[in-house]
């Protein structure tokens, strides 16, 4: 047995329970976090189930899936408040945000998803990061949430979401890996798309 067939073969004894409930998170929440396995958002924040919307990626970081994902949470499912849990010692983001600590990828997280046009409700946008050997959960400051360290920090226009040339989505520049497309293209696939000159989607 496959550790496929073996996952699958539980569910029959476990019967997860979420028929009959509303598909709307009852706590009116969203979280985005790593894809890390040691970290257990569920767990973490003591969610049951129906309680948030839960959305990973390799380092929890904001893509143009993740904003139109957000974006139907709270326009489809009615969430408010979004919670950006980045940890220590997180491989992922050490690949994509190279030279950024868990703080700074918090903090630009934070800042791309209060500014991205796309999603309704940004006023209730905050940023953690969990220690994974000490399992606590702190806080980073932004602007919202702490003025002074704000204000102190740089702004880098690399943080700002770009419109994508291609298919006209928003898109974090700075995830792009590569450079020269940095400003233009949401990905490999708008940009192959744009060179072979079909028409832009809708
Ligand atoms: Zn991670």
């Amino acid at each position: 047995m496959d550790v496929i067939d073996r996952v699958v073969a539980g569910v029959t004894e476990r019967r997860p329970q979420g028929s009959g409930q509303d598909a709307r998170p009852k706590m009116g929440l969203a979280v985005l976090t790593c894809m890390d396995s040691r970290l257990d958002p569920a767990r973490l924040l003591d969610l049951g189930l129906g309680a948030a919307h839960v959305l990973r990626n390799a380092g929890g970081v904001v893509t143009t899936d993740v904003v139109e994902s957000l974006a139907m949470s709270q326009e489809r499912f009615g969430t408010r408040h979004v919670v950006v849990v980045h940890h220590t010692h997180c491989a992922a983001l050490a690949e994509r945000l190279p030279r950024h600590s868990a703080e700074e990828s918090v903090r630009a997280a934070v800042r791309l998803l209060r500014a991205a046009p796309d999603l309704p409700h940004r006023d209730a946008v905050r940023g953690f990061v969990l220690d994974i050997e000490r399992g606590t959960l702190t806080e980073v400051p932004t602007s919202a949430t702490g003025p002074a360290v704000a204000r102190a920090a740089p702004s880098r226009a690399g943080w700002r979401l770009s419109r994508c040339l291609w298919c006209k989505r928003a898109f974090d520049p700075s995830a792009s890996s590569r450079r020269r497309q940095r400003r233009v293209y949401c990905g490999d696939l708008c940009r192959l798309a744009a060179r072979a000159g079909g028409p832009a989607p809708p």
